[in-house]
């Protein structure tokens, strides 16, 4: 890909837009109503919008490296507040990728300066699940899977958060842990079993009165 190409590719990219539909910018201008947000990583093979066949307007979306949902990431939790209080998003989706790098890094002992921090919240996701990840004496399996649980860490972090309990509370919104395969192009719904997950947690993350026997979450 060549940079002086990005103009000219816009250029072309108006063009065919327009060519479908010639009031297709005037209507993207009026304003967005997106359903889902997307919370995924930054790797470049996995573009969000591309993967999920979905157009501009659609989707909110929120990107880092190996898609961590921290508490103390004003940018991750601006973006989902955002998008659950202000814009009222029906679902909120972790999606992680086999073959994450960020998630590979972890997993290997070395010093990588300011991205220490940062990934030790994924070696955290593995000492919750260690048990289970050492038993896996296949390297590729092992880190299929912990690609997985750090989804599912991700997607229970979110449940941590008011905002996210509110929305699950009071207007029945969803969240969902799905992994995208870059070899295969496929994307896979973990369907994870959040409200186990929950009960354990229930007792000390709940900011008030979440009632997880109530929750429909993931259905
Ligand atoms: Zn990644």
């Amino acid at each position: 890909m060549e940079i002086a190409n990005v103009f000219e590719n816009n250029e072309n990219w108006i063009a065919a837009k327009l060519d479908k539909d010639p009031n297709y910018f005037k209507n993207l201008a009026k304003g967005q109503n997106p359903d889902i947000l997307y919370i995924g990583c930054a790797d470049s093979r996995v573009s969000a919008e591309d993967l999920m066949g979905v157009q501009p307007g659609e989707v909110f979306v929120h990107r880092n490296i190996a898609n961590m949902v921290i508490s103390i990431d004003l940018n991750a939790m601006s973006v989902l507040t955002y998008a659950v209080d202000n814009l009222k998003v029906d679902h909120v989706v972790v999606c992680g990728h086999y073959l994450c790098g960020g998630v590979k890094a972890a997993m290997d002992a070395a010093d990588l300066g300011i991205l220490n921090p940062w990934l030790r919240n994924i070696r955290d996701v593995y000492r919750i699940h260690k048990n289970e990840l050492n038993a896996i004496e296949d390297e590729t399996l092992k880190y299929n899977r912990l690609v997985e649980l750090n989804v599912q860490e991700q997607c229970v972090n979110l449940l941590k958060t008011a905002v996210v309990q509110k929305a699950v509370r009071n207007r029945g919104m969803k969240i969902h842990g799905w992994v995208f395969d870059v070899s295969t192009g496929r994307l896979i719904d973990l369907k994870i079993d959040f409200k186990a997950a929950l009960k354990e947690i229930t007792e000390i993350y709940d900011l008030g009165g979440m009632n997880i026997d109530s929750l429909t979450i993931d259905e």
